[in-house]
């Protein structure tokens, strides 16, 4: 068997185990290194060549979906990653970085339990910054910080590692002020700040794929006064090899982002307002493979073949081909053409995707972004408010 089959195989093992499972999106300032970041991590998954990553290949532009004459949905990609001797499903989600698409980030954030929030090092929090915590924060999606291009710090601005521990301290601390800020109000949400004491804060370079965080420095050894020789010295495939990025990156993902049992209890009174006593309610709250099927469109994209592909979450039951669902906002129903997830960016068709996972499903034709689809008449959800500062739409 491919290695390729068997990562699928192992995908959909994987997505019967919602325990397991995590539903991500990974935000940034335009330029910060959000692309770069995505690429290190789909190559420590092993779904794409660590020679590749870097390059912008899987994660980037319609020109290389051309190129390689396949689908490539930029928006998202399921990969595996092995934490504690269990092995979990990552489904991340792209969100774009400029402004000017702030509705898809905020319907990114729908889908997702977590976000992996980078800031560059030497730009520190920007507006951009800003927007993608407030839309993770009201959609009741759990931050983490990776702080990105330490490499400059040490190698280009030369700072000492006083200097250089002040300004992370100080990236660190204005976005804990942004998260507190936003939060105050949210009586359903705990405390959220990051720490690096807590390992809810990476820092490294995605460009030389090298991350550190207080449980990996733990793990493998490794101090600051190490990393700046390395990195300084210019042994950056040295520094990748003793502490590579995914896994710092995939670690922390795995560890402090909720998976969809511990999640969907919170989110869903945040994002429908239908009658929460009802048997619908629970098992949305369950993530009840055998419910009713509630699915949540994020995403519309086109496939040369296929048509068009819906994409989002399953927050209940199995989607599964030859359904008959429910859209909401138009009548008559729609009958399911196939249902499948992201490989690698890639799609692939499955038998089933049960609830607590990314969908990528066929035949929805009167589906758009942000509609429900569901095998009951219900309550649609809450409609998606995009925030693209300083003005707030409805979607
Ligand atoms: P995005 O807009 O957030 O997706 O950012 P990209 O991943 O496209 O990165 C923007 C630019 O920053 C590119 O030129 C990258 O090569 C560069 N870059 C990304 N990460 C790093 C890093 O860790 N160190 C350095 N020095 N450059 C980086």
């Amino acid at each position: 068997m491919g290695r390729r089959k068997k990562i699928v195989q192992e995908c959909e093992r994987l997505m019967d185990e919602p325990e397991n499972i995590r539903n991500i999106a990974i935000a940034a300032h335009v330029d910060h290194g959000k692309t770069t970041l995505s690429d290190n991590l789909l190559a420590g998954a092993g779904m794409i060549s660590d020679e590749t990553a870097g390059e912008q290949l899987a994660m980037d532009t319609e020109e290389d979906e051309q190129e390689r004459g396949i689908t490539i949905d930029a928006a998202n990609v399921s990969m595996t990653h092995e934490y504690e001797d269990t092995n979990h499903l990552i489904n991340l989600i792209d969100t774009p970085g400029h402004v000017d698409f702030g509705g898809d980030v905020t319907r990114a954030m729908r889908a997702v339990d977590g976000a992996l929030v980078v800031v560059d090092a030497v730009e520190g929090a920007m507006p951009q910054t800003e927007t993608v915590l407030r839309q993770a924060l009201r959609e009741g999606v759990k931050p983490t910080l990776f702080i990105n291009k330490v490499d400059r710090l040490i190698s280009e601005l030369q700072e000492g590692p006083e200097e250089m521990q002040q300004r992370l301290l100080s990236v660190i601390s204005d976005v804990n002020e942004l998260i507190r800020g936003m939060t105050q109000d949210m009586d359903d949400i705990e405390d959220w700040t990051v720490s690096v004491e807590d390992g809810t804060v990476g820092f490294g370079s995605a460009l030389y794929k090298w991350g550190v965080s207080m449980p990996s420095m733990q793990r493998t050894g490794m101090d600051f006064a190490e990393i700046m020789e390395l990195e300084r010295a210019d042994k950056r495939q040295e520094l990748h090899e003793k502490t590579p990025l995914s896994d710092v990156v995939l670690d922390m993902v795995c560890e402090h982002f909720p998976n969809p049992v511990d999640a969907q209890p919170r989110r869903i009174p945040r994002i429908w307002r239908g009658d929460d006593e009802s048997e619908l309610a629970e098992q949305m709250r369950l993530v009840d493979e055998n419910g009713d099927v509630v699915f949540m469109v994020t995403d519309i994209s086109m496939d040369p073949h296929a048509g068009e592909i819906a994409s989002g979450r399953v927050f209940s039951g199995s989607l599964e081909k030859g359904q008959e669902l429910y859209v909401s906002g138009t009548a008559g129903k729609n009958r399911v053409q196939s249902v499948g997830i992201y490989m690698g960016g890639e799609r692939e068709e499955v038998e089933q995707v049960p609830a607590g996972n990314i969908a990528a499903v066929t035949g929805l034709r009167d589906a758009i972004a942000g509609s429900t689809v569901s095998s009951v008449d219900m309550t649609p959800f809450e409609s998606i408010e995009h925030i693209s500062e300083p003005v707030i739409t409805k979607a």
